[in-house]
Order: C-alpha cells, then sequence, then structure tokens
C-alpha cells in the first residue's frame, strides 16, 4: 500500500505539490513511514527504496528536514540500513541519498558525525576505486556535509592525510573528468578540515600545499574542472603559512612629537604570533559584485541630534579674529576711484587666465597665448562655448584610446625602441644622442636635490644645475606651472622626515593624456594565477630572492647601483614606501608606510623607481594594503609617469599596468582592542608594469600626484594670471599646520565696478560659497577636482564671470597639508583623521579644522553662512562623482524610525545642487548621492555644519579613483582633465542653483538668460524654476 502511493508521488510530483505536501505535515509523514518499515524485523527494501528517493527530494526542499529527521529518529534507522547493506549496492545507495539531506543541517550534520557516520563512510570510499562510482559520489558528498561540522573528529581520525591520498587517485585516474563531483566533494571535506587550525597543521604535515598545487597546475585553463580549481585555491590560501608583515614595527617609519598629548596608539611590535582564525575566515570572492552594503543600524534616529543645533563650540569673541581673513568686507577699494570703468577697457592679454580645465582634446587653447590675442571677440567666443557646450557630454573630441592589451604600448605615438619623436609627432633625431653626451645619471635628474648647497648628501651637488639645463633644453609649457616657483615651494615645505629631494613629475608638471583611458578589463582568473605564483614561492623557493632592496628601517645602502635589480626611492613630497624586497629576479614585494604617529591607513603609494629593462614585464605587490576591498579589481589602474618620456615632450601621468588584481594575503598582525586581541588582515595589490625604456626612472603612484608644494605654486601663479581689476584673488593664511605649514585660505569674487557707494554695497552683500578639500591626503583627486574649480573661477569664462559678480567664493584647498606632505592616507600629523574631528576641534591639535570651523561661525556670526558649503574628496570603492547630504526626514525613514516623519518640517533643496549635477556634469551621477545622517559621520564636515552652522546645503562630494560607469565617460578611467572639468561643472552648479532659488536678483536672470540662451539654448530648461 504504501509503496503504491509512493510511487504515485514520485511519479507526478511537482515541485509546487510539494511545497504543499511539506506544509501540510508530509515531511513527518514520510519520516515516520521510514522509521516504521525500517524497523520491521525484515525491512521490505522494495517499500524503501522508493521511499528514500521520495525523501530526497523532499528533503530538498524543506528547510527543516534534517531537524525533523533527527526528531523522528530517522538518522538512526538510516545509519543502521545504511550499515547492513554495505554490499549491497542499491540499498546503500539509497541509504546515501536520503544521508544526503539529512545532514544538508548543521545539527544533524554533527549527530550523524557523533553516531560513527564519518567512519562508516570513510569504509565506503577507500581504498580508492573506480567501481560503484555513484555510492562512491553520495558518499563523498555526505562526508563533505558532514565535516562542516564534524571537522575536528576528522582531523582527530587522522583523516586529512587519506582525504589528500584519494583527491591524488582521483585526479591520477580521472584523466577525463568524469568524476568531478566527487573529486569537488573531497576537496569540500579538505576546505572544511582547513577551517581548523589543527587541521591546517595536519594538511601542511601530509604535504598538502604541494600536493594541491601540484595536481591542478597543468589543468588551471580547463573549463571542466573549474568546481575543482576554485575550491582549490580556497584551500591553499587557507593554509598558506600565516606570518606577520616584514616589518621591525607595524608602526609609522615616521613619528611627530605631538605638543602636550602622548601617541594616540600602542606601539605595534609585530612577532611570529600564534595565529588562529578558525571562526571568520570568510573566502574573497573573484566577482564583479563591488557594491558595498550600507548598514541600517549606523543611522542617526535621534531627532535631537538630527536637528539643526546652532551653538558655539568656543568664546564668541575668538569669532573676530576671522574678520581679517574676510578683508573683502572692510576694503573701500580707494585704488578704483581714479579710473572708474576702465575695467571695461583694459588690455587683458598680460595675464594668463585664458585657459581653464586644460585639455589637450581642444589644443586650440594652448596656442591661445601665442595666437589668438588679435581680437577680443575671436576670445570671448571661443570661451563662450567652452564650459557650457561640454555639458553632459564632456571632452567632445575624447575618445578612449582604444582597448589595449597587456602588450600594447601605453604612450601614443612611441617608437618600438621609444625614443626620437615628440609629442606633436616631430621627429628628434638626435635626442638619443643629447641625452647621453651629458651623462646624466637618470637618478639625479629624476630626483632632484632642493637645494644645491647640500653637499654631504648622496646626490651630486650639481643636481639643481642639471635641472636648469634640462628646464632650457626641453621648455614645455605646461598651464598654471613653473618648475623653477616649485622649487622655491618646496624647499619652504616642511615634512616629519625632512626630505631634500623632489619627485621629478611634481617638479616637472603633469599634461594631461590626449585621450582618456579605458578601464582595464579584468582577465578571467587573473587573481588565481597570481595566488598559485604566490603559493610556488613556499613549493618551489629555488628562484627566489628575497632580498631587502629598499627601507626606511635600514637607512644605509642596501644595494650597490651596479646591482641587477631595480632602484626605488620615495624620500620626497607624499611618497611613502616603506620597503621594497626583491622576491624573484622580475618580482618586489613593496610595503607602504603606515600614517605619521600611526600603525595603519595603508592605500595610497607613490615612489619612484629606475634602472629597470623596457619591454620586460615586472611584477609590484603592494603587501600592507588593508581595505578589503577596491576599484583596483574593477578596471582601475595605477599611475605611471615616465621621466625619459617627460623629456620628450610627453610630462604626462599615464594609468599603467596590467594582470591587476587585489586580494586578501598570508599576512596577519595582532592588535590589542579592549577586550581582547583581534587579528587584522592584509591585502595584495598586484600589477605588472612595462616599463617604456631602459634605465629610465619612473614614478608609480595609487592615483594623479598632488603635492602640496604643487599647490602653493599653483595658487601663487592663479594669483598672477588675474586681471586685479576684474578678478578679487587674495589669498590668506588660514594657520599654521602642526606641523609648521600653512594652510591657504582662498577668497575669489569679481572686483567692485567702483568704489562707489552703491557698487561697493552690491560687492560686499554677494553671498558666499565655501569649498574645502583634501582632508584625506591620500584622496588627490579631490585637489584636481579642486584644482579644476580654482582655474574655472578666476577664467575669462563667462559663466566664471557671473559666479565672481554675484558670490564670493571661500577657499580652503587642502585642509591636511601635513598629511600629503607627509604621504599619509587618511590622518594629521597626530595620527587621527581630519574628517571626525568637526563637533570639537582643538586649535592646537587640529588647527585647520578649528580655524575652517571658526570662519564658518564667523560667517554665521554676522549673517552670511554659505549658500553651499562642499567638502571634495576621494571615493575607492565606488565609480563616477556624487554627492552625500543631510537629510532629516530621509534618515527617519531610512532608518523606519518610529518618529513621524510628517511632523518633520524640512527644506527639501538639498536635493536641488545634485540634481543639478546630475544633468551637467559628465562625470556625476544621482544614483550614488546619499541623503542619510550617520552616526559615524557625526564628527564630518557635512555634518557639522549642516547641523550647527545651520547649511541646509552641506555636502561631501565624492570622486572615484577610478572612473565612470555611466554617462558620456562610461568605460572610461578618470584622467586629471575629467576631474577638473568636474570642478568646473560643479562652479557652473552654483550658477544655476542661484537662478532656479526663489531669491535670485533679476539683473542675475537677465544676464543668465543672455548667457545661456547664447548657447543655443542647451541650458534652457535648467532654468525653469
Ligand atoms: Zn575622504
Amino acid at each position: 500500500m504504501t509503496h503504491i502511493y509512493t510511487r504515485r508521488i514520485l511519479m507526478f510530483c511537482t515541485d509546487r505539490r510539494i511545497r504543499y505536501m511539506i506544509s501540510k505535515g508530509g515531511s513527518e509523514a514520510l519520516l515516520r513511514t521510514l522509521v516504521d518499515a525500517a524497523r520491521a524485523a525484515s525491512p521490505d527494501y522494495d517499500v524503501l527504496r522508493p521511499l528514500f528517493r521520495l525523501l530526497a527530494k523532499v528533503g530538498l526542499r524543506d528547510k527543516k528536514f534534517g531537524q525533523k529527521a533527527l526528531e523522528l529518529e530517522a538518522l538512526d534507522v538510516t545509519l543502521i540500513l545504511a550499515r547492513k547493506n554495505l554490499s549491497h549496492s542499491q540499498n546503500l545507495l539509497h541509504c546515501l541519498w536520503a544521508l544526503r539531506v539529512f545532514s544538508s543541517s548543521v545539527t544533524t550534520g554533527a549527530m550523524l558525525g557523533i553516531n560513527g557516520a564519518m567512519e562508516l563512510l570513510f569504509k565506503v570510499i577507500t581504498p580508492y576505486t573506480q567501481k560503484r562510482t555513484r555510492i562512491i559520489r553520495a558518499a563523498t558528498e555526505v562526508l563533505a556535509a558532514l565535516l562542516k561540522s564534524s571537522n575536528r573528529r576528522a582531523v582527530n581520525r587522522g583523516y586529512v592525510a587519506s582525504l589528500l591520498r584519494l583527491h591524488q587517485d582521483w585526479h591520477r585516474h580521472d584523466t577525463a573528468n568524469t568524476y568531478v563531483p566527487i573529486r569537488r566533494a573531497l576537496l569540500l571535506c579538505l576546505k572544511h578540515v582547513a577551517n581548523l587550525r589543527s587541521g591546517r597543521e595536519a594538511f601542511l604535515v601530509a604535504q598538502g600545499m604541494e600536493v594541491l598545487f601540484s595536481t591542478t597546475q597543468n589543468c588551471l585553463d580547463d573549463q571542466s574542472l573549474e568546481p575543482i580549481i576554485s575550491i582549490v585555491v580556497q584551500i591553499l590560501r587557507q593554509c598558506y603559512p600565516k606570518s606577520p608583515l616584514p616589518l621591525v614595527t607595524a608602526s609609522s617609519a615616521y613619528t611627530f612629537p605631538v605638543p602636550g598629548s602622548i601617541p594616540s596608539e600602542p606601539l605595534c611590535v609585530l612577532t611570529e604570533e600564534d595565529f588562529e582564525d578558525d571562526a571568520d575566515e570568510e573566502v574573497d570572492k573573484d566577482s564583479d559584485s563591488e557594491e558595498v552594503k550600507e548598514q541600517d543600524d549606523d543611522l542617526e534616529t535621534d531627532v535631537n541630534k538630527l536637528s539643526s543645533k546652532p551653538g558655539l563650540d568656543r568664546p564668541e569673541e575668538e569669532l573676530m579674529q576671522y574678520e581679517a581673513m574676510c578683508p573683502e568686507l572692510s576694503c573701500s577699494f580707494e585704488e578704483l576711484k581714479s579710473q572708474p570703468g576702465d575695467d571695461l577697457n583694459f588690455e587683458e592679454t598680460h595675464y594668463a587666465n585664458h585657459h581653464h580645465i586644460p585639455t589637450v582634446a581642444s589644443p586650440q587653447w594652448h596656442g591661445l597665448n601665442k595666437d589668438q590675442h588679435s581680437g577680443k571677440q575671436g576670445r570671448e567666443d571661443m570661451v563662450q562655448t567652452s564650459l557650457l557646450s561640454r555639458v553632459k557630454v564632456g571632452r567632445s573630441t575624447m575618445h578612449p584610446a582604444s582597448k589595449k592589451g597587456p602588450g600594447m604600448n601605453p604612450y601614443p605615438n612611441m617608437q618600438s625602441n621609444g625614443l626620437g619623436i615628440d609629442s606633436s609627432g616631430k621627429e628628434i633625431p638626435d635626442l638619443q644622442a643629447f641625452l647621453k653626451q651629458d651623462t646624466w645619471d637618470i637618478d639625479v635628474i629624476s630626483c632632484p636635490m632642493m637645494s644645491a648647497s647640500l653637499s654631504n648628501s648622496a646626490w651630486p651637488r650639481e643636481t639643481a644645475e642639471v635641472i636648469d639645463k634640462l628646464l632650457q633644453a626641453h621648455p614645455k609649457h605646461i598651464p598654471f606651472h613653473d618648475p623653477c616657483l616649485y622649487m622655491a615651494k618646496a624647499r619652504r615645505t616642511k615634512s616629519v622626515a625632512d626630505f631634500k629631494t623632489m619627485a621629478f613629475p611634481d617638479l616637472w608638471g603633469h599634461h594631461p593624456p590626449p585621450h582618456a583611458q579605458s578601464m582595464l578589463e579584468r582577465k578571467r582568473g587573473v587573481q588565481r594565477i597570481k595566488i598559485f605564483e604566490d603559493v610556488r614561492r613556499l613549493i618551489e623557493p629555488a628562484d627566489i630572492i628575497n632580498k631587502v632592496v629598499f627601507s626606511l628601517d635600514e637607512p644605509w645602502p642596501l644595494q650597490d647601483t651596479a646591482s641587477e635589480c631595480l632602484r626605488f626611492y620615495s624620500k620626497f613630497e607624499s611618497g611613502n614606501l616603506r620597503k621594497a624586497i626583491q622576491v624573484r629576479e622580475l618580482e618586489y614585494d613593496l610595503l607602504v608606510n603606515a600614517d605619521v604617529n600611526s600603525s595603519q591607513h595603508q592605500q595610497w603609494f607613490y615612489f619612484g623607481v629606475s634602472g629597470m629593462r623596457a619591454a620586460v614585464l615586472y611584477r609590484f605587490n603592494i603587501i600592507n594594503c588593508e581595505k578589503p576591498n577596491s576599484q583596483f579589481n574593477y578596471g582601475m589602474q595605477p599611475t605611471l609617469y615616465s621621466v625619459r618620456e617627460a623629456l620628450l615632450g610627453r610630462p604626462t601621468w599615464i594609468r599603467m599596468g596590467y594582470e591587476i588584481c587585489y586580494y586578501k594575503n598570508h599576512y596577519r598582525q595582532r592588535t590589542t582592542v579592549t577586550g581582547g586581541a583581534s587579528e587584522k588582515h592584509f591585502y595584495t595589490l598586484t600589477f605588472v608594469v612595462k616599463f617604456p625604456h631602459n634605465e629610465d626612472a619612473c614614478y608609480l603612484a595609487y592615483h594623479y600626484p598632488y603635492t602640496y608644494a604643487a599647490l602653493t605654486t599653483h595658487l601663487d601663479i592663479l594669483e598672477k594670471s588675474v586681471n586685479p581689476k576684474q578678478v578679487y584673488f587674495r589669498q590668506e593664511v588660514l594657520c599654521q599646520t602642526l606641523g609648521g605649514n600653512s594652510c591657504p585660505l582662498v577668497t575669489i569674487t569679481a572686483m567692485p565696478k567702483s568704489n562707489s557707494a552703491e557698487h561697493l554695497e552690491q560687492f560686499r552683500q554677494r553671498p558666499y560659497q565655501v569649498i574645502t578639500a583634501r582632508v584625506h591626503p591620500g584622496e588627490s583627486n579631490a585637489s584636481w577636482v579642486m584644482k579644476g574649480a580654482l582655474e574655472f573661477l578666476v577664467s575669462n569664462d563667462p559663466v566664471a564671470r557671473l559666479l565672481r559678480e554675484n558670490f564670493i567664493f571661500k577657499i580652503i584647498p587642502m585642509l591636511n597639508p601635513d598629511g600629503v606632505i607627509n604621504g599619509n592616507h587618511r590622518c594629521s600629523l597626530k595620527g587621527e583623521d581630519l574628517n571626525r574631528q568637526w563637533l570639537s576641534p582643538n586649535a592646537y591639535l587640529q588647527p585647520t579644522i578649528y580655524h575652517a570651523k571658526g570662519l564658518l561661525y564667523y560667517l554665521r556670526s554676522i549673517g552670511r553662512s554659505p549658500r553651499v558649503f562642499c567638502d571634495f574628496h576621494g571615493h575607492s570603492q565606488k565609480k563616477n562623482v556624487f554627492v552625500y547630504g543631510c537629510s532629516i526626514k530621509e534618515t527617519l525613514w531610512q532608518a523606519e524610525s518610529a518618529v513621524g516623519t510628517s511632523t518633520v518640517l524640512e527644506d527639501v533643496s538639498y536635493r536641488t545642487l545634485p540634481k543639478i549635477l546630475d544633468k551637467l556634469a559628465p562625470a556625476f551621477t544621482m544614483s550614488s548621492c546619499s541623503f542619510l545622517v550617520e552616526k559615524s559621520r557625526a564628527s564630518t564636515a557635512r555634518v557639522v555644519v549642516w547641523r550647527e552652522m545651520g547649511v541646509s546645503r552641506s555636502y561631501t562630494m565624492e570622486s572615484s579613483y577610478c572612473g565612470c560607469n555611466q554617462g558620456p565617460y562610461q568605460g572610461l578611467q578618470f584622467g586629471s582633465s575629467e576631474l577638473e572639468e568636474m570642478g568646473a561643472m560643479f562652479c557652473l552648479s552654483l550658477l544655476i542653483l542661484e537662478l532656479k532659488s526663489v531669491s535670485c536678483s533679476h539683473q542675475l536672470l537677465n544676464s543668465a538668460a543672455t548667457l545661456l540662451n547664447a548657447d543655443e539654448g542647451a541650458l534652457d530648461h535648467h532654468l525653469q524654476r
């Protein structure tokens, strides 16, 4: 009776019917039937077999099946039946199918383990045989499920070596790959074993690394073996012996004595530790899911903390000091008296502010100084089409430099020998000779001294002369840059390590490449290949060199210049290489320095390298990265600058590097945190570089570097570039930093038309806009956006003129100069994230934040809080450009707070600016914007300015380090031009925002209408309020 019923179900059971059956207690009924049938004096296998098949089917769909089976004692009876039928294949197979579903839950798996199932299964699968493969498959699969919970038992019984032997036997005999599921199940068993420290030890003793490595070497490209290889890689990574980083201490090589404070972090000494990481060993996925999950429990739900709280963190009288930083509010402009209206006739050709957002794509701009000064009208037309014409289309002539394979030459126009053609395509036949004849040491050129008088250093005295000669020999006009001025600025920059040299790219300057570069297409399985190469260090150590070739901790020379290996240097502004180890002939492990006074935040890197051979593939591994994921896994490349290329007329940072991936490595570090010790993991960024020239000096960086000396040089040139009768451009010093550097504050607006009371009144009543950047030193992209904004604001673009005439811009372009100078990624010299100090900054310890906040307090106290506050940042996990703003309602709603959002009043205008940017800026996307207020961000500029200053439009603007996955720049990595354009677009959006506001003056509306209509109505629809 039962078996007819069972067969009928088996024949007709659809997924839906089974689920229905389960919901009606079908599982329990079947399990009871099984127990009854199995306990009969002589069990009827004609009943039991179909019953087992049905159980296997139902069990797959019933999440609580294991538990039910356990409670109804079906586990025991099945195990007993299996034992009885060891030699009866059909019956045994059916029992195993049932056991497979029973063991899918951890509790039942553990119970089966205790009841001897493991021993039984081992009896079934050993020794290796290709008879009864269906049974062996079922048995290995049950075993794999059991070992999830019974792995300790398996280790104790010594099964690790047996599992490895079985793996080898199957691998050897299964040449046609017929039994992949069996091999996979055996590997899963090993993987579960490897979750235990004792399991890993047993695995290593049994030569597991060697066995798995050698069995997979010649089948890495075999698609059908994918399920096997992926598990092998996981096991190898997990069992790779853990070790501390090859550093004497995890703390930064640089320490800075902060007055009146003890180091914020205890000294971390790296020792050989007992690494027990059984619990949380997750597996890195070689996948494309880059979305980072936001945590809702971080959202602020306390309405008091979300409401505006105008307050003051200091005595009110202190605010008066900021009056001096706003001289525009008191200046009487006596000098304007003599020549009213003169500005209209002013001959502008003295000033170099014609270009903004430099782009090679529009070379006519750069030729402007020389060729097109004749007619003012001509220039006006050209400028008029500059920014507005690029709205949402970006650099119009821009096209990616095609999809390059790893072997392709990254430098367009470059001959195979790399020499002989300059950027304009002109041949320079004697260049090679020219470079040779003076026998200049490329290392000397590439790392010039700041001062020629420092004779006792490793560098020859004549460096400065060499650079002078080079500058004369290679005049290269890079807009808004001047090497001589840079040198002077660098000399005055104070660094903790007292840098005496400059990096050539910063000194010489950077010119954006003619084309944007596509994101790097990730080769399938590249991470796997790299991991196998890493494992090979253990298994085939014959070619391992392991020689330290550079170290900040061992300041004596580590290599003679004649040696074959690469030479590294990093003792210059923003440089932060700590140690370089030659691992194999063409492979180097690199460690970057932790932030000063800290033992963490390694992500940014910038170093020089020389002594290379051209067209050879060098592998670099930065082995002490900290973030768990990186855009390097999703198309981003590091940047490279070649000194020889620069001397050939292409002074350009380009995206470079192939076979890039970013993955967790075997280095660990004990960290003591309150309540016990925890373990820190590290990640490797690996990439391969093919250098363009022999014996070149090249620089490699995380992103286009932008130093403090570059900023101060830039500001001086900007100031000189403007027509002082039209553009009000002032540099003030916001404060001195801990490291003794000046933090610049820039004010940009239009000069008053005259010093008449009316004009002065208009001038002084202009609303403020406040922009800050680079609080995080590793986010050099923020500086390029800022550079674009600054150049645009002083330019002749009619939009820029309107902006100047209607606003006063207060700009702090670098909130953390010390961090930038000393090669930090995140922190100040005190080892603190300055963007977590806005709630109560200290005048001595966080001076730039204290005074930036003070300036904002002052503006508020005179009723002049900015229309918009924005802090520019860089984002390492996401693509595109986007903003974070603040909204009470959106935060409460997202947090599903009990507080009725209907009772909260909120001005929704915080969304307007990003909406405008979404329409204007090619790189910007609204879809990544967020307006949630997180508890962890309570002390950031954005939240504090919003809450304490009552600035509803307070933003963080994040620019990807990588590039865009939408809009006109989709699929492209950011070049410096696109970042600069973003800065200009941000300024344009401030104008459109004003036009949309109810308080916008008629006069501005009229002038804007003329301007925008002149641009073929492209922007008309933005004007609709
Ligand atoms: Zn940041």
